[in-house]
C-alpha cells in the first residue's frame, strides 16, 4: 500500500474530547465537570455530590418520565457531564446522560424542571482505499486496516459474480465507501460501499450502488454497462471456507475407499457454519440417510434443483419457501464425510450437472428507463475509481 493511498487511522476515544459546543450548550458558559458513573452510584448519590438534595431528587424523579431519562438505569461506565452556573453559587444547572454513543439525556433544573432526549450529530465521510490479496479477502482488509464490516459488505456485493473459493494471490481491488463519525471525530461504523472494482485474474469488476426505487430508497449493485451482479443462483452455499473436493466423473471415495464419481462439490468449513440455499425455492426434502446424512434438496424452478448434505442440524421443513441465501442448514459430518464439509449437488432438468459449468439465469434486470440516470451516476464515480491506484504486491 502506497504512503498517500493509506487509510486514516482513526481512534475510537472513550472519553469524547469537550468541544466549546456540546449537547446543544455554549460550555463557556458554565462550569463543565465530566466523569463516568463509578461503582455504587445511583441518580440519588451523584446528585448529592453536586448539592442536590433528597427532596428535589424526588420531585425530579417522579416528574421526568423513565422514557426520557431512567433514573433507575444510571448504568456504572457510563459517562455524564455536569454543568454548573459560574456564579458564586456554583448550582447544578444541567446533567447530561450518554445513553449510548450517540443518544443522551439532559435534565435541566434552572428554571423549572425539564428533560429531553437528543442525538449527537452524526457526520458521513468518504473514504477511498485500495489492497491486494495475498491470502484472503478478509486477510487484505485486515492488512489495509480496515474494518471487518468492510470485508463482508464486499463479499455480500461480488457473491454472484465472483468465486470467493477462486481469489488468487495478486488479485486486487478498489473501494469508495462511506463511514459515520459522531460529533465529526468518533467512528461509528459503515455506512455503505458506493462503488468498487476488483481485479480478478486480470479482469475488472465493476459494481456500483444505485438507487433502483426512489419510494422505498432500496439500492442495489450494477456494473459498468448497467448489468445486475446478483444471478439467479449464489456462487457458494456458504461463506469464507475452501473447495475440498470439486465435481468429477470419477474420484478415490474418501469412505468407501473405492473410485466412482463425485457429483457434487465439497466445501470444508467448520461444524456449524450456516449453509444457506443458493437460490429462491421449496424445500421438497429435509431428512435423513446413511450416505448423504442430514440434507436438504430445493426446486428452484422446474428445471433447476439442489441439494445440500452432511449438515450437524437441519433448519427447514419440507414444503417451507425460502429465499436465495436465507439458512437452511448447519455444516456438520454427518452420513459418508470424513470430516466437516457440506457437499453441494445441483439438477439442471432432473440430470446431476457441475453448476460451475453452466449457463446460469441472471436475476432481474434494470429497467431500461432507469440506464440514462444510472450512466450519469456512475460517471464520476468511475473516475474516481480509477484515479486510486492499485497497491502493488511486492510494495
Ligand atoms: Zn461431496
Amino acid at each position: 500500500m502506497t504512503e498517500e493511498s493509506k487509510p486514516e487511522k482513526v481512534n475510537i476515544k472513550s472519553e469524547p474530547k469537550v468541544s466549546p459546543k456540546a449537547y446543544g450548550f455554549n460550555l463557556d458558559e458554565f462550569e463543565v465537570v465530566r466523569d463516568t458513573v463509578k461503582r455504587g452510584d445511583t441518580f440519588g448519590v451523584i446528585m448529592d455530590k453536586y448539592g442536590v438534595g433528597p427532596g428535589k431528587v424526588y420531585q425530579i424523579v417522579n416528574k421526568i418520565p423513565d422514557s426520557i431519562m431512567n433514573f433507575k438505569r444510571i448504568n456504572q461506565g457510563k459517562p455524564y457531564t455536569i454543568l454548573k452556573s459560574k456564579d458564586s453559587t456554583s448550582a447544578l444547572q444541567h446533567f447530561i446522560y450518554e445513553n449510548s454513543r450517540i443518544n443522551y439525556s439532559v435534565l435541566s433544573l434552572t428554571d423549572s424542571i425539564f428533560a429531553k432526549k437528543a442525538n449527537k450529530p452524526v457526520t458521513i465521510k468518504q473514504k477511498s482505499t485500495s489492497g491486494v490479496i495475498s491470502s484472503s479477502l478478509s486477510a487484505a482488509i485486515d492488512e489495509a486496516g480496515l474494518d471487518y464490516l468492510l470485508t463482508n459488505r464486499f463479499a455480500d456485493i461480488y457473491q454472484w459474480s465472483v468465486d470467493f473459493f477462486k481469489l488468487q494471490k495478486g488479485d486486487q481491488f478498489k473501494l469508495i465507501y462511506k463511514e459515520k463519525y459522531i460529533d465529526d471525530t468518533i467512528y461509528a461504523g459503515l455506512e455503505s460501499i458506493d462503488a468498487a472494482v476488483l481485479k480478478h485474474k486480470g479482469r475488472e469488476f465493476y459494481a456500483f450502488d444505485f438507487e433502483i426505487d426512489t419510494l422505498t430508497g432500496r439500492t442495489d449493485y450494477f456494473d459498468e454497462n448497467a448489468k445486475t451482479l446478483r444471478s439467479f443462483f449464489l456462487k457458494a452455499p456458504l461463506k469464507f471456507s475452501r473447495i475440498s473436493s470439486r465435481y468429477t466423473r470419477r474420484r478415490f471415495h474418501p469412505v468407501q475407499k473405492r473410485w466412482k464419481a463425485h457429483k457434487g462439490t465439497d466445501y470444508a468449513a467448520g461444524t456449524g457454519t450456516p449453509i444457506w440455499s443458493t437460490a429462491d425455492g421449496v424445500v421438497i426434502k429435509s431428512s435423513y440417510t446413511s450416505g448423504n446424512g442430514k440434507y436438504v434438496k430445493i426446486r428452484h424452478t422446474n428445471k433447476y434443483t439442489t441439494q445440500y448434505l452432511h449438515m450437524s442440524r437441519r433448519a427447514v421443513k419440507v414444503g417451507e419457501y425460502v429465499k436465495q441465501g436465507e439458512i437452511i442448514g448447519y455444516v456438520g459430518q454427518t452420513g459418508l464425510a470424513t470430516g466437516p464439509h457440506v457437499c453441494y449437488r445441483f439438477w439442471v432438468n432432473g440430470r446431476q450437472v457441475d453448476p460451475y459449468k453452466q449457463d446460469l439465469p441472471d436475476a432481474e434486470p434494470m429497467k431500461e428507463e432507469l440506464k440514462p440516470k444510472y450512466f450519469e451516476f456512475i460517471k464520476p464515480l468511475k473516475t474516481q475509481l480509477d484515479d486510486i491506484e492499485y497497491v502493488d504486491l511486492n510494495s
